[in-house]
């Protein structure tokens, strides 16, 4: 039986009516077409057409028929969807109408830089850790309000969001998640939830799941789940922390027991690429004017350009554990990031370091937030851009990482930078009156 005819009887078995064919637009934001199980078999052989000039970032009107091709490696059910008329969903990747990989498509951009990774015999592992707010809904729209007021690692009855995270939970495994924990985070009503790491195709696609998941879920408990990067000032942020790992020939290759620190030459050489990118990195992995808010100190978000074995407050720490779990943790990504083109970044800007042999500046062993501006500048220790603009710019300006997303991703995210910062820019803030109408 062919893969397509398994799939079909699959699809029968599981008593599915309608299938939703997802796909990504360059911000990440998650797209999807539905079709009657009618339709299935013509899905998984031809593909199904669709207006790619509708899409943000994606194309102009005079080349915008394209297809979307479901992976079947992604079938899931919507657990939540009724028993008797059952919803599964594919994602997809996107063809041109001559059969060839569409390169706006988010995906497609991964599996790129996935592929030159293992044209030099990696696998790339990522593990993310999802943060999030769950915000009070008030007269049916989305608030600030907080839904309670625990701090980190609370339990019930601070917790009141509890039964609310056991849901989201419960629907993540039975699409086939596997939960490593959850906890309440440091900021009101701020919740975490880890995943198992996988190879980053399978941890992106995990990614954009769980944020359409827990927004269903919290939307059916009366709450409004947000993966904004700052909502509220004066409080912790949301981060999207990424573990990071190459693998080859099935073995951990940032692990060696015999080198300092039991790091390999590899994780050296990783970090160092990350970390000489890490400026242009943040115009992916922080992509809003909002994330940047983020970014600042006091926060226990990222803010200076450095490692450390022993630290939280550098770029990237390298966690405790060795052997099978050695990994770098890469600290700015905040959840509201397309997880693709994030992961190609990173991925690109590591395998760079490897490639060229490259050296890390000396571990961080001090809080960077308690030196001196002075001792950070003769310690070179450079800082994360500090807008949109300008991380933006960076990008443009760095061949790495162009190379990586294409010119096709790179257009698009200069067009929505310059939209939302000439917006933003001409904006009159709150902050701006209330400073200055009575003095002026
Ligand atoms: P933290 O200590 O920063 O809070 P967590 O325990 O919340 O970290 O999350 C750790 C993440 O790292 C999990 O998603 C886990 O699956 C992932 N991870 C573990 N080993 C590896 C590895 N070898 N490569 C990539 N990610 C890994
Ligand atoms: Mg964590
Ligand atoms: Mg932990
Ligand atoms: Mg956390
Ligand atoms: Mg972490």
């Amino acid at each position: 039986m062919t893969d397509v005819a398994k799939m079909l009887e699959r699809i029968e078995a599981d008593n599915v009516k309608f299938i939703r064919l997802q796909f990504s637009d360059i911000e990440g934001q998650i797209k999807n077409v539905a079709i009657p199980v009618s339709q299935a078999e013509k899905a998984l052989t031809a593909g199904i057409g669709f207006d790619g000039s509708s899409i943000e970032g994606f194309a102009r009107i005079e080349e915008s028929d394209m297809v979307l091709k479901p992976d079947m490696d992604t079938y899931s059910l919507l657990p939540w969807r009724p028993e008797n008329a059952k919803v599964a969903r594919f994602i997809c990747d996107v063809y041109k109408p001559d059969d060839t990989p569409f390169e706006g498509d988010p995906r497609y951009i991964l599996k790129k830089t996935l592929a030159r990774a293992a044209e030099m015999g990696y696998t790339f592992n990522i593990g993310p850790e999802m943060e999030f707010f769950l915000f009070k809904m008030v007269d049916g729209e989305p608030s600030v309000k907080f839904q309670d007021f625990g701090g980190y690692f609370d339990l019930a009855p601070i917790d009141l969001a509890e039964d609310v995270r056991r849901d989201i939970i419960f629907n993540l495994m039975e699409m086939g998640f596997d939960i490593e924990a959850s906890h309440h985070e440091v900021a009101e009503s701020q919740h975490e939830i880890d995943f198992k790491y996988a190879d980053a195709l399978k941890t992106a696609d995990n990614v954009v799941t769980f944020r359409f998941v827990t927004k269903t879920i919290a939307l059916q408990n009366g709450l409004h789940a947000t993966f904004m990067a700052k909502p509220v000032f004066g409080i912790n942020g949301s981060g999207m922390h990424c573990n990071c790992s190459l693998a080859k020939d099935g073995k951990n290759a940032f692990y060696d027991p015999k080198a300092p620190l039991e790091l390999s030459k590899t994780c050296m050489q990783f970090i160092a690429g990350v970390l000489s990118h890490a400026k242009s990195i943040t115009r992916v992995a922080n992509p809003t004017i909002n994330s940047y808010k983020r970014l600042v100190p006091g926060y226990e978000a990222p803010v200076y350009i450095a490692w450390s074995a022993s630290n939280r407050t550098a770029l990237v720490r390298v966690p405790a554990p060795r052997g099978n779990s050695t990994r770098i943790e890469l600290r700015s990504p905040d959840p509201s990031c397309n997880p693709y083109l994030t992961f190609a970044a990173i991925l690109a800007a590591g395998l760079e370091g490897v490639e060229k042999d490259m050296e890390p500046p000396a571990n961080a062993t001090r809080n960077i937030f308690d030196m001196s501006e002075e001792q950070r500048v003769k310690e070179h220790i450079d800082t994360l851009p500090g807008d949109l603009y300008t991380a933006n710019k960076y990008m443009t300006e760095d061949d790495v990482i162009c190379k990586a997303l294409g010119s096709h991703v790179v257009d698009g995210l200069n067009v929505i930078t310059k939209m939302e910062w000439d917006s933003f820019r001409t904006a009159v803030h709150p902050w701006e009156t209330e400073r200055y109408l009575s003095k002026y």
